[in-house]
């Protein structure tokens, strides 16, 4: 390694002698675009093979928003494609019906997809559910990401089952995960804290993957820059104002003051996960919507509770 290389600040990527895109402050190491491209595809493909999130012949539907986080999702399938064994990958966007913000990433999900060759189909909550997002939360008193939350997993469903799908993927990254961990813990749920959601989700039939959740937002960011693929889109009117939105901000200063503190919320999470396991059994079972016929974690599905609710 030349001398530069090991300088406080150095601009080079530590292990060659181009310029660094990133620093990986966990590690304080700095990466060059190529560096970083081949050390988080390789990161996603040997956490997605020691998982073992992938099967030979699986058909994996991946979630595209068309948002920074899906896009870099369907890219890194896309590229690692020809080292898993015989995937196939649809995309599936799901229209929810929110104006003034769906209209521009539908067309860059539709735009990423056609570019990579990727069957690409779109549904919506208006077809699936007789009304969109925005017509439902005017008159419901729902969270608006808790009501899509809902809606759009089932929509997920529906879409990648057409598909013929054995596999959905999401593109959760790390940070998305660590804000999970510390909104379940401010919310007191224990139940959707321990609950495994890859596999097995009691939401879905198919199971869920989510093989970005070892890359950070800023991994995922860098990445999609690199590779030329990044858009600077709007922000879902509704972000604001939801828990999330703040939580994210709490760990964003957390992290950057005491890096590693989002893999160390994660980590303490997965342990609890393990000892909740060993105690229960018959945790993340899914079954039956008596109403639906979807699937559902009691005896009648949320998108039901939910969809009924509105109409009264
Ligand atoms: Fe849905 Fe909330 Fe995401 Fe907007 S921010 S797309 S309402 S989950």
């Amino acid at each position: 390694m030349a001398d530069r290389d090991i300088l406080p600040g150095s601009p080079w990527c530590s292990y060659c002698t181009r310029p660094a895109v990133i620093l990986e402050r966990e590690c304080n190491v700095r990466l060059c675009d190529d560096h970083l491209v081949t050390d988080l595809e390789g990161r996603v493909r040997t956490y997605m093979l020691g998982k073992r999130f992938v099967s030979p012949g699986d058909h994996i539907a991946v979630a595209l928003s068309g948002g920074k986080d899906s896009s870099a999702l369907l890219l890194v399938l896309h590229q690692l494609k020809a080292t898993l064994p015989g995937i196939t990958l649809t995309a599936v966007t799901v229209d929810e019906g929110i104006a003034g913000y769906r209209e521009e990433t539908i067309d860059a999900a539709t735009k990423l997809a056609a570019r990579l060759g990727v069957p690409h189909q779109t549904v919506s909550f208006a077809g699936l559910f007789g009304e969109d997002l925005d017509s439902i939360l005017r008159r419901s008193q729902g969270r608006p990401c808790t009501v899509c939350g809902v809606l759009r997993r089932r929509a997920l469903e529906i879409a990648a089952n057409d598909a013929g799908a054995t596999k959905i993927a999401t593109g959760h990254n790390l940070d998305d995960e660590a804000q999970s961990v510390l909104m379940n813990v401010l919310r007191g749920d224990k139940d959707r804290l321990m609950r495994v959601s890859t596999p097995g989700d009691p939401t879905s039939f198919i199971p869920r993957i989510k093989p970005l959740s070892t890359v950070t937002e800023k991994e995922v960011v860098t990445y999609l820059l690199v590779r030329g693929f990044f858009r600077d889109l709007p922000e879902c009117p509704y972000a604001s104002g939801a828990l999330r939105h703040e939580i994210k901000g709490i760990l964003t200063d957390l992290e950057f003051k005491w890096p590693g503190t989002c893999r160390a919320l994660i980590r303490s999470r997965d342990s609890m996960r393990r000892t909740t396991a060993a105690q229960d059994d018959t945790a993340g079972r899914c079954h039956t919507c008596r109403m639906c016929g979807g699937p559902s974690r009691g005896e009648v599905c949320r998108v039901c509770t939910l969809l009924s609710y509105q109409k009264t």
